[in-house]
């Protein structure tokens, strides 16, 4: 059957969560690093045709560019953290029957029970 956690358990959760999110964002930081180093690098930045830009960049530059990549990445690595500590389940389950639904405008179940959210119950066996 389905249970309230404790407050503890949410605590633990919440510190998972968090935990989590850092990582995703770490994890974004590095990747788009990575992609906009190489991409610099192979295929160029990009831009008017027939500039420069559109040419591979020498390592030299790569370096000179550092900060802005580091801007851009953090940038997005810092929503990727923000979207992941925020998101939340859209599950609910009812605490009398069990019954699983997604989140509505409907807080009660068919059998009378309440419905709660699942990031705050779990399974016991009875
Ligand atoms: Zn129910």
């Amino acid at each position: 059957m389905w249970i309230k956690k404790s407050e503890k358990q949410l605590q633990i959760d919440n510190m998972n969560k968090k935990k989590k999110a850092i990582k995703y964002g770490l994890w974004t930081v590095v990747v788009l690093l990575l992609i906009q180093i190489l991409k610099d690098k192979y295929i160029g930045p990009g831009g008017m045709r027939g500039m420069d830009l559109e040419k591979p960049l020498a390592w030299v530059d790569i370096y000179d560019n550092l900060f802005f990549y580091f801007v851009l990445a953090i940038f997005f690595g810092y929503i990727i953290y923000l979207y992941e500590a925020k998101a939340k389940s859209t599950t609910v389950v009812c605490d009398n029957c069990g019954k699983v639904g997604n989140k509505g405008k409907n807080l009660t179940c068919e059998c009378g029970g309440n419905y709660s959210d699942i990031d705050l119950m779990k399974w016991v066996d009875e």
